[in-house]
């Protein structure tokens, strides 16, 4: 049994992975999260009540607070998913993803080392810092066979990609230089429940169904590999419990797919699951709106996760037709959680909290 903190526990990943743990395992969970717009305590509604989880608003930047927490909690490990993680947001306003990405994983790998320099030989050995990041710091591939693989040189196109770059390098140094136990994964787009209506996947449904434009940027070529994010939740727990130290593992779910696809399969399976259709239309693809692309767009990612499946036996469950039909579904039964999203009002908690 492990005490792990877990930044970001209130996002999309970071809730599937405090779910994960608190029903598959016996390990003891704290949650650290400042609840930025992306960070929503209703995602965390199946575990709220169990001993084994706990929460602390705290933002990563803030090192008194971590220094408390870590003396506190005594994690025997960190996951660190707390980000900006938005590349829309990214282009438009740069500076939180320097201060979270960069400075908050900084301040955290410091307060991470003081209280690992302080544990005596047999917890040393023990504790590990898990960071989390993404397959987009190799920048995008143009061919159609190659892939990314762990020594794939970085090359960040995006002010989000790039302060993901940034923090993984200092992940890498922390280990070099001071010797801090550290995993790396690095893994392509998630999808599933609880993801936050701003993402390509959950903006198409709730679009089509409430009967708005479904927007594509450019013409829907760029492709994404995508893996089910529960999927994504077992393999961060078979590495920071199994991982060797030191290395980087890539995490993929051998799901190629172009934008425009991506679409028409939501289309398609709406098609089927919805009968009362808004006002006007015959299938959800009519909807369908190409919009220009976005600036520095990646063409595609592609990851070769072969190196976590023969070191750690983790292979992802879903395929995409699989995933998509499960989130579909989500979507289609969970308009509390939703519709809480786009109104606003799931803010109401986080200010109560703060209060
Ligand atoms: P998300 O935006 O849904 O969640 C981020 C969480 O971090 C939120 O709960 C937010 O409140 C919290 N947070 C933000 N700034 C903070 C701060 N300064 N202090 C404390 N908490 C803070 O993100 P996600 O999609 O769940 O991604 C989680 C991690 O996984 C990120 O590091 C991201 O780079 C990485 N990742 C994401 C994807 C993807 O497809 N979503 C793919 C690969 C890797």
């Amino acid at each position: 049994m492990m005490n792990i903190l877990i930044t970001g526990g209130a996002g999309f990943i970071g809730s599937a992975v405090v779910r994960h743990i608190i029903s598959e395992t016996n390990d003891n969970v704290l949650v650290v999260d400042s609840l930025t717009y992306a960070g929503n305590l209703e995602s965390l509604k199946e575990v709220e009540n169990d001993p084994r989880y706990r929460f602390v608003l705290a933002n990563i930047c803030d090192r008194d607070s971590l220094d408390e927490i870590f003396s506190e909690f005594k994690p025997d490990a960190v996951m660190h998913l707390a980000a900006e993680s938005h590349v829309d947001r990214s282009i438009d306003g740069p500076s939180a993803f320097i201060d979270t990405n960069i400075t908050g994983t900084y301040t955290l790998l410091e307060s991470a080392r003081h209280y690992w320099s302080g544990l005596d030989d047999e917890k040393k050995n023990v504790f590990r810092f898990h960071h989390i990041s993404t397959d987009e710091v190799y920048g995008d591939l143009h061919g159609t066979t190659d892939l990314f693989t762990e020594t794939t040189p970085y090359a960040p196109s995006s002010p989000y990609s790039a302060s993901k770059a940034a923090s993984d390098h200092l992940v890498r140094a922390w280990n070099r230089t001071y010797g801090l136990p550290t995993l790396i994964t690095n893994c392509s787009n998630n999808y599933g429940p609880y993801h936050f209506p701003e993402k390509l996947i959950p903006l198409v449904i709730l679009n089509a169904i409430a009967g708005k434009p479904l927007p594509v940027y450019g013409d829907g070529a760029q492709i994404r590999d995508w893996l089910f994010v529960e999927d994504h939740a077992r393999a961060l727990y078979e590495v920071v419990t199994k991982g060797v130290i030191g290395e980087t593992y890539n995490i993929g779910g051998h799901n190629e797919r172009k934008n425009i696809d991506v679409v028409k399969t939501i289309c398609s399976i709406l098609d089927q699951l919805v009968s009362d259709k808004p006002a006007g239309l015959t299938h959800f693809n009519e909807l369908i709106t190409f919009v220009k692309d976005r600036p520095g767009h990646d063409m595609r990612y592609a990851i070769d996760a072969s190196k976590i499946e023969r070191e750690l036996g983790w292979t992802p469950v879903e395929t995409f037709e699989s995933g998509i039909l499960k989130t579909v579904k989500w979507y289609l039964e969970n308009e509390t959680w939703w519709k809480r999203v786009q109104d606003g009002s799931y803010a109401g908690e986080r200010l109560g909290l703060k209060d």
